[in-house]
């Protein structure tokens, strides 16, 4: 066997055992966010102590959003903002500090930085409604910039408001990390059975994909589900915040392309 051969069979076979063995852990990941907490204490009390590395998604000027904020970062539970973007359907209750179609450029930078100020522990940001500002390029452009600017480390998880939102590619054309939600739990936070079919789909995501996020909200109905139900979910599942999963998500891209590279260049 030429050398080079052996050389490269063996760096192979190193890269399988050392990717192998980084990925001991072969559960499938899941990010559970709880958005539009801010409003009411007790509620998003419960939602913080569900157990598990969950990622909390408050909305800045409601009355619990520095109280509830400083209860996760006790608990060691990641904290984002959940920045209130103007709906397509003019008829949307919408937050008073949402950012519209009507601000110019600096307005929206503005009005982002001092909604980022208010909850110093975030280390990210998901858009609360946005259906309408999150199709539009020239909306985007400056709300992602001015995130980055704001501190590069920060990541954007697009709730996926709109079928029709470009959130996602440009956070990433920004240089922010990103990702987009998979599944949300409870729009039809009523039904308990619809709960568990969509918990069930993100499950079925989660497997097929290696991780899937869900966005649920503090009603009691979602809490009651997830507190009876996380427990059983973790012996199959790992829960990870956001934070963590795009971090993971990258560090597997970034080992299967060397890997690639690496028994591409096999033939030499
Ligand atoms: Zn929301």
């Amino acid at each position: 066997m030429p050398y080079s051969l052996f050389a490269g069979l063996l760096l192979v076979t190193t890269l399988y055992s050392s990717i192998a063995s980084s990925n001991a852990d072969q559960r499938p990941l899941l990010s559970l966010v709880i958005d539009d907490l801010g409003y009411s204490l007790q509620l998003g009390r419960e939602a913080i102590k569900l157990k598990g590395d969950h990622t909390y998604a408050i909305i800045p000027g409601t009355s619990y959003a520095k109280k509830l904020a400083r209860l996760a970062d006790t608990l060691q539970k990641e904290v984002i903002l959940h920045l209130p973007l103007q709906a397509s359907n003019p008829g949307a209750p919408s937050e008073p500090n949402a950012l519209d179609e009507t601000m110019t450029e600096n307005q929206l930078s503005n009005n982002l930085v001092s909604m980022l100020d208010e909850i110093s522990m975030i280390k990210g940001v998901n858009n609360h409604m946005g259906s309408h500002l999150t199709q539009f390029d020239y909306f985007m452009r400056p709300i992602m910039d001015s995130i980055k600017a704001y501190n590069p480390n920060f990541y954007f998880l697009d709730s996926r408001t709109s079928p029709k939102s470009i959130a996602y590619s440009e956070a990433v054309n920004s240089g922010l990390s990103s990702i987009s939600r998979d599944v949300f739990l409870d729009n039809e936070y009523e039904n308990p059975e619809s709960i568990h079919l969509q918990f069930q789909i993100w499950l079925q995501k989660a497997r097929k994909q290696g991780h899937a996020v869900a966005i649920g909200h503090p009603h009691s109905t979602t809490i009651a589900y997830l507190q009876e139900n996380l427990p059983e979910t973790m012996a199959k599942f790992r829960f990870v915040s956001v934070s963590k999963l795009i971090k993971q998500k990258f560090e597997s891209s970034r080992a299967a392309e060397n890997l690639h590279a690496d028994t591409s260049s096999l033939g030499d």
